[in-house]
């Protein structure tokens, strides 16, 4: 199967269902990020082409990590608009590749390209089937499953339709951080006023936020101010009630890092046979 991440930017995918892509490509399935924006906007010493180019470097090492491919669209940071170029360069590039699932953003986010990104989603949905829309490239003859993935926003709040366990891929998770550089160690740092520290080894421990283990609590996790492993525990503590319902009381209490997504009512429908091949 094929499955096609849309992020707003390089890290979007990531972060949000990092560890989805490798269950994915475990699996044996086709997995593509592509990054609609260039990441030219994230830096605060850094030129814009600078920044581009490094962004891009980092993206390759995820891409090697993970065993996917990586797409990288040439639109600039904050210029990411849901118009009707945008909107076909869109069509034809799914069509092209034809994907079974498409996972993107919810179009009510808090930034401008995020917003757009899940926009220009939803535009697509319908028109993928529709052969005289775009005709140079092939219609599809069924719309894919889309879902978004999570966001904290609650206006309306996100629905955990999907809830998994990403445990196993925890390390490699971290790892797709670390490998994003001049992300998380430089640009984000400088818009929280965070010091990080020195050396890689520390700076990896900060990365964290703290260490979770099988005794840290839902309450302890929730209440911690920072780090990406705390973001990921976030997601199990949040959903808690769906991992039970998902793995039951024995196992889905001990999920320790998830990842959440919700189904868009405009993409195709998620058979238990899809859910079981790309979920379970
Ligand atoms: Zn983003």
């Amino acid at each position: 199967m094929k499955i096609l991440m849309i992020g707003a930017h390089q890290d979007d995918n990531e972060f949000r269902c990092g560890g989805l892509a490798q269950q994915l490509v475990k699996k044996g399935h086709n997995v593509r990020f592509l990054s609609l924006c260039n990441g030219c906007g994230g830096h605060h010493i850094l030129s814009p082409k600078e920044t581009t180019a490094t962004r891009a470097k980092e993206s390759a090492a995820v891409a090697k990590l993970l065993g996917i491919t990586y797409d990288v669209w040439d639109i600039d940071d904050c210029s990411l608009v849901a118009d009707l170029e945008t909107r076909r360069r869109l069509i034809r590039y799914i069509r092209n590749y034809a994907p079974d699932l498409i996972i993107s953003h919810r179009p009510n986010d808090y930034h401008a390209d995020h917003r757009a990104a899940g926009q220009l989603v939803q535009d697509a949905s319908y028109l993928l089937i529709v052969p005289n829309e775009c005709a140079d490239a092939p219609a599809m003859k069924d719309t894919p499953v889309i879902m978004y993935n999570e966001d904290s926003f609650k206006n309306p709040d996100f629905h955990a339709d999907i809830v998994i366990s990403i445990d196993e891929e925890i390390d490699t998770k971290m790892k797709i951080a670390d490998l994003n550089v001049s992300q998380v160690y430089e640009w984000l740092p400088y818009t929280y006023h965070e010091e990080v520290p020195e050396t890689p080894e520390e700076r990896f421990e900060w990365l964290k936020g703290m260490d979770i283990t099988a005794e840290t609590t839902d309450e302890e996790v929730m209440a911690a101010a920072r780090g990406y492993l705390v973001r990921f525990a976030k997601t199990a503590a949040r959903f808690r009630k769906e991992l039970l319902d998902t793995y039951g009381e024995e196992k889905g209490s001990k999920v320790r890092f998830a990842e959440a997504f919700e189904l868009c009512e405009y993409g195709g429908t998620l058979t238990e046979e899809l859910k079981h091949q790309l979920f379970d």
